[in-house]
C-alpha cells in the first residue's frame, strides 16, 4: 500500500544545483507535494547554464543570462537553500555532511553536482592551471584577464587551453574571438590548444572533427594535437604578467601567460568513500531509474551519474534531459509508486558553437558546416530554455 506521505513528513535533499536540479526544482514549484521538505545545497547563488557558457566568454551574453538564479528557483520551489559545498555522506544515518553547516539529514538523497577536469597527475597543473570548473572561478579568472588585456592592448599575450574535447575546443574559440577585440593588434595574440589524442573532440563524428580543425586553424589558434602535457612550471619574468612553460610528453615546450585545464572529467573521492556504488573513474552508477544501484533512497544525474545501461558522454545537455525523469521519480518514491525507467535517446542533435555566432549541426553521421542560421537556432533554443528560468510566476511544466 503507498504511505499517506500527507501525514509523514519526507526530507528530499538536492546536493548541486545543476541542470538537472534546476529542472527538479522548477517542476517541483509547479507541482507541489505535500509533506515533503525540500532542501537543495550548493556552494554558489546561481548555476552556469553550460550551453550559454562559451558564448559568454566570447561576449555574446552577459553574465546574468548564462545563469541561473537558485536563491529564486529555491524559492518558487519552496526548498531551503543552503549555499554550502556537500564534503561527505552518512548514509547509515542519512546525512549529508557539509563544510559548514551542520549535517543535514534527508529520507531522499538526489546528487548532480556535476564534474571538474582531471588534472592530479600532471606536475604543476594544480597550483599553476585555471580549472575550467569551477565556473564561478573560471570565470573570475577570465573577466581578470580581459580587464588587463583591455588596459595593456600593446603587450602581447599568450594563453594555452589544455583539453582538446568540445569543452576545450569551444573555451578556445570563445577567448580567442573575444581577446583579439581587446588587443591592440592581432599578432599581440596567441591561443594555443593541447590535445592528447591525434584528432580534436574524439566523442564526434570524424566530420564533426575535420570541421573543427578547419575553424580552429583558420582562427589562428595554434593546435598542438598528439601531444600530451606532463609539466607546468612557472618562469621568472621580467613582464608585467607572469608566465608559465608547458611540456609535453613529446619534449615539446610551450611559454604562456596563462593556462586553463579542460581535460576528461573526473568526480570527488567523498561518493566512492561514502560507499555509493560507482564506476572507475568515481562516477555514481545509476539504474534507468536514475536511482543508485546500491542505495535505494539515492538518486544521481547529469556529469556525476554514469548510466549502467546507456554510457552517455558528459554534457550539459544531456543533464538537462535527465531533469524531468528524475523529478518524476523522486515524486514516485516520495508517493510510493513504482519507477519509471528513462531512455535516453541514441542519436541527438548537437549544436556546436565555433566562437563567431555561427555553429555546426551534427546527428549521428548527418553534418551541417558552420552556418550563422544554426547559430540562430542554437540560439534560439539556449534563451527560450533559459527564459523558462526568468519567469517562475507563469511556469507549469519544462517538458
Ligand atoms: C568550458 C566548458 C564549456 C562547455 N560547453 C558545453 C556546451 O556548450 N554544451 C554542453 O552540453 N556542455 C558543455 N560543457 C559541459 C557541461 O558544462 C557539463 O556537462 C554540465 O554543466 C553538466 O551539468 P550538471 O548538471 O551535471 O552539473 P553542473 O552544471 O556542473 O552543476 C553542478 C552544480 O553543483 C554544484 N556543486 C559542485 N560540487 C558540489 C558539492 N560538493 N556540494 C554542493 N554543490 C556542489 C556546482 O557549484 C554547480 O552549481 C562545457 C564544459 C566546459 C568546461
Amino acid at each position: 500500500m503507498p504511505q499517506n506521505i500527507h501525514s509523514i513528513v519526507k526530507n528530499l535533499v538536492l546536493i548541486g544545483g545543476g541542470h538537472s536540479h534546476a529542472i527538479v526544482l522548477r517542476m517541483f514549484g509547479s507541482r507541489m507535494l505535500p509533506g515533503v521538505n525540500l532542501t537543495l545545497i550548493n556552494p554558489t547563488l546561481d548555476t552556469p547554464y553550460s550551453g550559454m557558457l562559451p558564448g559568454h566568454i566570447a561576449g555574446f551574453y552577459s553574465r546574468d543570462q548564462c545563469h541561473i538564479d537558485l536563491r529564486a528557483l529555491a524559492k518558487f520551489a519552496q526548498a531551503q537553500l543552503y549555499i554550502d559545498q556537500a564534503v561527505a555522506l552518512d548514509l547509515e544515518n542519512n546525512k549529508v555532511l557539509c563544510a559548514n553547516q551542520p549535517a543535514i539529514n534527508f529520507d531522499v538523497l538526489s546528487i548532480d553536482i556535476g564534474s571538474t577536469p582531471a588534472k592530479i597527475s600532471v606536475s604543476g597543473a594544480a597550483e599553476f592551471a585555471i580549472s575550467a570548473k569551477p565556473v564561478s572561478q573560471l570565470l573570475q579568472h577570465w573577466d581578470q584577464i580581459k580587464e588587463n588585456v583591455a588596459a595593456n592592448p600593446q603587450l602581447p599575450i599568450s594563453i594555452a587551453v589544455v583539453g582538446g574535447g568540445a569543452g576545450g575546443v569551444e573555451l578556445a574559440l570563445a577567448m580567442q574571438a573575444n581577446l583579439v577585440q581587446l588587443v591592440a593588434e592581432n599578432e599581440n595574440l596567441e591561443m594555443h590548444l593541447f590535445q592528447r589524442s591525434g584528432e580534436l573532440m574524439p566523442n564526434y563524428h570524424p566530420s564533426v572533427r575535420r570541421l573543427m580543425q578547419q575553424v580552429v586553424i583558420s582562427k589562428g589558434i595554434q593546435l598542438h594535437l598528439g601531444e600530451a602535457v606532463c609539466q607546468i612550471t612557472p618562469m621568472i619574468s621580467r613582464e608585467t604578467r607572469e608566465k608559465y612553460t608547458i611540456k609535453c610528453e613529446s619534449g615539446l615546450t610551450v611559454e604562456c601567460n596563462k593556462v586553463f585545464w579542460v581535460t576528461q572529467a573526473s568526480a570527488p573521492d567523498w561518493l566512492k568513500a561514502a560507499g555509493l556504488g560507482t564506476d572507475e573513474q568515481g562516477f555514481i552508477l545509476v539504474d534507468d531509474n536514475l536511482r543508485s544501484l546500491t542505495h535505494a533512497n539515492v538518486f544521481a544525474a547529469g556529469d556525476i551519474a554514469t548510466m549502467i545501461n546507456y554510457p552517455l558522454p558528459k554534457a550539459g545537455v544531456f543533464a538537462v534531459r535527465q531533469g524531468q525523469p528524475l523529478f518524476e521519480n523522486l515524486q514516485r518514491l516520495l508517493l510510493g509508486k513504482t519507477l519509471k525507467p528513462y531512455r535516453p535517446q541514441q542519436q541527438y542533435l548537437s549544436l556546436i558553437g565555433t566562437g563567431d555566432k555561427k555553429a555546426i549541426a551534427t546527428r549521428g553521421a548527418f553534418t551541417l558546416p558552420p552556418h550563422k542560421l544554426l547559430w540562430c537556432w542554437k540560439d534560439y533554443i539556449d534563451r527560450r530554455f533559459m527564459q523558462r528560468f526568468h519567469k517562475f510566476s507563469d511556469c507549469r511544466d519544462v517538458s
